[in-house]
């Protein structure tokens, strides 16, 4: 029988949930409470310059999921995009993730991949037998000199934590590379959609029994009105709050125009903990296929979140979450509602990882 189905969120993962409901002739209204689609991988073209802005900081798709490769080209271009990203760190620039490059220019060398790999070893401080923190991890595998150039700062910026207070698990394999790929995913597929990810997601939602309210907060008063709620909001949200506020991170993005080519990359990282920001996004370049004269940046910053603040980053804490497992407890007694995505699992995930578990969630639902 066709149901009746209600979503809070228009961005990705309920976006593909709708998609598959409706084509299974379902009526799916969906509730978003901002004045666009896509969450927060919405683009938008800049009014004044007209390059694509990836409002809530930089999304490149990457993946070795074939099924959802297939997708999002099923709903969009997608055009060749290899992320490579720089690093600005004591006044020097390198490339990142650290590869052989990054330790040749650093130490000012010309080491083989067999020589650098020695010479990394070398470097590592194995006084630390047991690293317990992010911090040791970073100083066993890497040497003091690479761990604190590229992470000590950078870390305490995004996560405003001492890596001293961050568990060794952080850090699991050794992050540097001993040849020339300065790619910065592994996958096998990676690229952008050709005219943004909101295109994309209004090809998704683009079926006739899919409605989208746009500036329409959904709230656990509507529930009983639909035969079933798929809820991407935030899950503490969902309860008002009552226990508390899950702890996230959130960000703050300071615009400029410039003209021509401000940083010459779409995205270089700040390690120093001197300079206030995280990174800075040059969103052009995100486009290599198009031309502008003028440039948009942001500069990143990031900062606990408050209350009415954008949750962006889930904060994992060691030991385990109380709270959320108190929240998530609530959610297996509840009948007609589903919660899905980043924020109503209280799970980082990127978008392919997004778009897997709505499908998972669609294929189990009946
Ligand atoms: C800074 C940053 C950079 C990222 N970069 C990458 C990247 O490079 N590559 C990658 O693959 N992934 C990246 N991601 C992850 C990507 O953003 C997520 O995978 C994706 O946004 C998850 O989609 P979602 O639908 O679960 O959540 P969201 O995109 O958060 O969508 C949830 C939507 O629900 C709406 N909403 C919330 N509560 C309610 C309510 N009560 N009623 C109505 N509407 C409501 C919100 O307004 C929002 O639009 C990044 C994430 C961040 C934060």
């Amino acid at each position: 029988m066709n149901k009746n189905i209600a979503m809070a969120g228009a961005g990705l993962s309920c976006a593909v949930i709708a998609r598959g409901l409706a084509e299974k002739g379902h009526k799916v209204t969906i509730y978003e409470k901002r004045d666009h689609i896509a969450g927060n991988c919405h683009t938008e073209r800049d009014k004044n310059t007209d390059v694509m802005v990836h409002v809530y900081g930089p999304h490149i798709f990457h993946t070795d999921d074939s099924e959802v490769w297939d997708y999002v080209n099923r709903f969009m271009d997608f055009k060749p995009y290899v992320n490579r990203v720089k690093a600005t760190t004591g006044g020097r620039v390198f490339s990142l993730p650290i590869n052989l490059h990054t330790i040749n220019q650093f130490f000012n060398k010309t080491l083989s991949p067999s020589e650098a790999e020695e010479f990394i070893a070398q470097q590592a401080d194995t006084s630390i037998v047991d690293p317990k923190s992010f911090e040791e991890q970073g100083m066993r595998l890497l040497g003091t000199e690479l761990y604190k150039a590229f992470f000590h700062g950078y870390t305490l910026k995004q996560w405003g934590v001492n890596p001293k207070e961050l568990p060794a698990s952080i850090l699991k394999r050794l992050p540097v590379r001993f040849n020339y790929n300065d790619n910065y995913f592994f996958h096998q597929y990676q690229g952008m959609p050709s005219e943004g990810y909101t295109e994309m997601v209004e090809n998704i939602l683009s079926h006739p029994d899919i409605q989208v309210k746009l500036n329409s907060e959904f709230s656990s008063s509507m529930v009983e009105r639909f035969d079933h709620v798929f809820y991407s909001g935030p899950v503490d949200g969902y309860y008002d709050y009552d226990l508390g506020h899950l702890p996230y991170r959130t960000l703050d993005f300071e615009k400029s125009e410039e003209s021509g080519d401000f940083q010459g990359c779409a995205v270089m990282n700040y390690c120093d903990e001197s300079v206030p920001f995280t990174r800075i996004t040059e969103h052009k370049h995100f486009s290599p296929w198009e031309t502008h004269s003028k440039s948009i940046c942001y500069k990143e910053y990031s900062r606990n979140c408050e209350p009415g603040d954008i949750p962006y980053y889930p904060i994992t804490v060691v030991g385990g979450n109380d709270l959320l497992e108190q929240y998530l407890a609530r959610t297996r007694n509840e009948k007609n509602i589903t919660f899905v995505g980043r924020l109503g699992t209280y799970k980082y995930m990127d978008m392919d990882v997004t778009i897997r578990s709505a499908l998972d969630v669609l294929e189990k639902w009946n």
